[in-house]
Formats: C-alpha cells, structure tokens, sequence
C-alpha cells in the first residue's frame, strides 16, 4: 500500500511513519531525515538545503522533489511505503504523482494528522532541548508552525481524489497508531 501521512510540524507523523512502517514492512521515506543526513554529510544539497530549514522554510521543490524521486527509484516493485513530510507542496504531489503513474501504480491514502498549534509548539520546544537539530531554534520553530501547515490546495488534491482522511494526533502515541491502523484496515488492500 502507499500512504502519505500530512500534518503540522510536531504533531507526531515521524514517529507514527517509524512505528507503521515496521509493522507493516514498508519502506518509510522522510524527506527531513534524508535531508539532515545530507547536511551532515556536507553534500551539495545538504549545503542549499540547510539555508532553508535553519530558518523553518521549506527547501525549494526542485531539490527537494529530485532527492525524493531517487528515493522512490530504489523501492523494490512490491514494497509499499509511507511518505512522512513528502510531498508538502502541489507540485511535489504532481510530481509524486507522475512518478507512480509511469509504472501504472497511484498512492491509496493519505492521512492528516491534526492538532492544536499551542501543544504543537510545546511538544516542539521540548523535543529541541535534546533534538540536536539546528533548525529547533524558537523562531524557526514558530517560522515552521506558521508557514509548513499542509496547504489547502494540497489537502483538496487528495480529498477530490476521496484518498484524505483525518486523524487526531493529539492523544497517546499508542492511541494515535490505534486510529491510523483503523483507517488503513479500511482501505481495504
Ligand atoms: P518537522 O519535523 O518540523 O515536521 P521535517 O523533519 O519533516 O520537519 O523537515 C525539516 C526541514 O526539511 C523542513 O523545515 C524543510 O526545510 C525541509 N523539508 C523536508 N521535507 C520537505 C519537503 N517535502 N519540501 C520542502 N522542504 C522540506
């Protein structure tokens, strides 16, 4: 199956996409990680990219859809994923989109995972004393709650297509995953 988790910065996709991922035995594709990695590496990409998300800003599409799509390339045919924090824009959904449609295949569900902005920015704030991450500063926290919400046209690109479905990431982990699991069951693949 393929699925994408949508959500707000610090409502708990990663960590929901790591726990699904291994109980279902799918790839789990997170731009951040693969992104951090290449700041960390000191790669061209990582190099541009860290710009960007030191200040809370998205990487600009061009990149970011390149490193996705190499990404996606590796997959075996048979494995499904989930897709954490990809695609975040229209045209990375386009291009996502395209990707799977060349090899006749579609993406069968996406899921917003919502939650209020004050526990976000406290869940945030509490996670960066021990992230080790340079883009857990106050300002590019709140730079990232304000300007990476999942956009409109985003959502409404899966909700025409009758594959969005909501989920509230406010509750326990284990609840979180409980619901998550109940909307893939009903997915029916
Ligand atoms: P968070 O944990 O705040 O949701 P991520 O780990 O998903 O953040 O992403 C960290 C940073 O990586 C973002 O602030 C952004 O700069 C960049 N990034 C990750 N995925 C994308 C994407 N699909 N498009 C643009 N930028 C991205």
């Amino acid at each position: 199956m393929y699925v994408i988790f949508f959500g707000p910065p610090g409502v708990g996709k990663g960590t929901q996409a790591v726990i699904i991922a291994d109980r279902k035995g799918w790839a789990h594709i997170s731009t951040g990680d693969m992104l951090r990695a290449h700041v960390a590496n000191g790669t061209d990409l990582g190099l541009k990219a860290k710009e960007y998300m030191d200040k809370g800003l998205l990487t600009p599409d061009d990149l970011v859809i390149d490193m996705f799509l190499h990404r996606l390339a590796e997959l075996r045919p048979d494995q499904g994923f989930v897709l954490d924090g990809f695609p975040r824009t229209l045209p990375q959904a386009q291009a996502l989109d395209a990707a799977l449609a060349k090899q006749q295949k579609s993406i069968d569900i996406a899921i917003n995972i919502h939650g209020s902005d004050d526990v976000l920015m406290e869940r945030m704030l509490n996670r960066a004393k021990d992230s080790g991450r340079t883009d857990d500063t106050p300002e590019a926290i709140r730079t990232r709650l304000e300007v990476q919400k999942p956009p409109v046209e985003l959502l409404g690109h899966y909700r025409d297509a009758g594959k969005l479905k909501d989920v509230d990431g406010l509750p326990e982990i284990e609840v979180v995953t409980e619901s998550l699991l109940k909307v893939l069951e009903g997915v029916g693949k």
